[in-house]
């Protein structure tokens, strides 16, 4: 918008030169500059206001350029007509609010009144203005609610597919790559300041034979209810996502693997309200804390590891990693 305001002004400025007594050409080629710093804000603007605002400067200026450009031509309202229809046409575009688009538009028309009430210019030429500066208003208008509508729902749509690509949708809990990252995150943070960054690594018990005698919604839900009840209990102190299957993993900044353990097992008696139709739920749980120079996944196989420990220790356990 704003490279078109400065081009456009200039091409005007031109044009008006061409014709005999041109007036206010330095006047007008002084808003030249205020017009391209107005565009520049437009770019710069750090909130809605501030855009609707140098938007609003900039269309003011370019049309003052064209008002002062249509002074001294014989037909003034026919000079100025094409650079208002264009101004509110191609601005609809550019306003991200309804208030936005009907301060521009007056903006421009506000100088375009002079010219209609003058009486001077033939009826012919009012007729038609006012008819096609209608024409525009309202095509102006239409364009506007319509790339508002279609910016809102691309908007939507990013934000649903954005949210799509961290969390696994059937729990809500992280999906397993968001995991890693924030874990990759998590620990370079650990590593700076020293501070320890634990892995806690849950399995469900026998979760296959839920499946196999209540059916998989019931698994669902059990999955449902499990990422609940971690959430809830957590709330900011870990991350949350699932690995796969029925396998979660609990990220734990500023934790050692004594108070992961801990916290593992108050884990275990929380999941156990969580209603299984086949019997109480149970999980098995490995901890292990990143070590000097270990790597995550390096991190997560040891929890892994320990996890497996407390499978075959019976079930409904937790094990530190060695
Ligand atoms: P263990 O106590 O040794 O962990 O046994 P398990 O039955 O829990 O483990 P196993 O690996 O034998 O079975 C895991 C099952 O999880 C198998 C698979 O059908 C089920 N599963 C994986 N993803 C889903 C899911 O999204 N929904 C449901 N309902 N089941 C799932
Ligand atoms: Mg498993
Ligand atoms: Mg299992």
């Amino acid at each position: 918008m704003g490279v078109t305001a400065v081009l456009g002004s200039a091409a005007a400025l031109l044009a008006r030169l061409l014709i005999p007594t041109p007036e206010y050409v330095w006047l007008r080629v002084l808003l030249l500059p205020l017009t391209a710093l107005f565009a520049y804000l437009i770019v710069r603007a750090p909130s809605v206001r501030a855009y609707g605002a140098a938007c609003m400067a900039t269309i003011a200026t370019v049309s003052l350029n064209s008002y002062l450009g249509a002074l001294g031509t014989d037909r003034p309202l026919m000079y100025f007509l094409p650079a208002a229809a264009i101004i509110v046409l191609s601005t609809s575009f550019f306003w991200i609010t309804l208030g936005q688009w009907v301060g521009g538009a007056l903006a421009c028309y506000a100088l375009f009144l002079p010219f209609v009430v003058d009486h001077t210019a033939s009826r012919a030429d009012t007729v038609f203005s006012l008819l096609y500066a209608a024409m525009a208003l309202v095509t102006g208008f239409v364009s506007h609610l319509r790339i508002q509508d279609y910016q809102r729902r691309a908007f939507d749509q990013e934000c649903r597919l954005a949210k799509l690509s961290v969390t696994d949708t059937l729990t809500g809990a992280l999906s397993r790559a968001e995991f890693l990252h924030q874990a990759e995150e998590a620990a370079s943070e650990a590593r700076a300041s020293g501070a320890p960054l634990t892995l806690l690594y849950l399995d469900i018990d026998h979760f296959k034979r839920l499946n196999d005698s209540h059916g998989h919604a019931a698994g669902d839900a059990v999955l449902r209810g499990l990422s609940d009840v971690l959430h809830q209990a957590l709330r900011d102190s870990g991350a949350v996502g699932r690995l796969g299957g029925e396998e979660f993993c609990v990220l734990l900044p500023g934790q050692d693997e004594e108070q992961a353990r801990t916290l593992a097992d108050r884990l275990r008696i929380l999941l156990a309200a969580v209603p299984r139709p086949d019997g109480r739920l149970t999980v098995s749980a490995g901890v292990a804390g990143l070590r000097d120079g270990q790597s995550v996944a390096q991190t997560l196989h040891r929890a892994d590891l320990a996890m497996l420990k407390a499978k075959q220790s019976g079930r409904d356990t937790v094990c530190v990693a060695g």
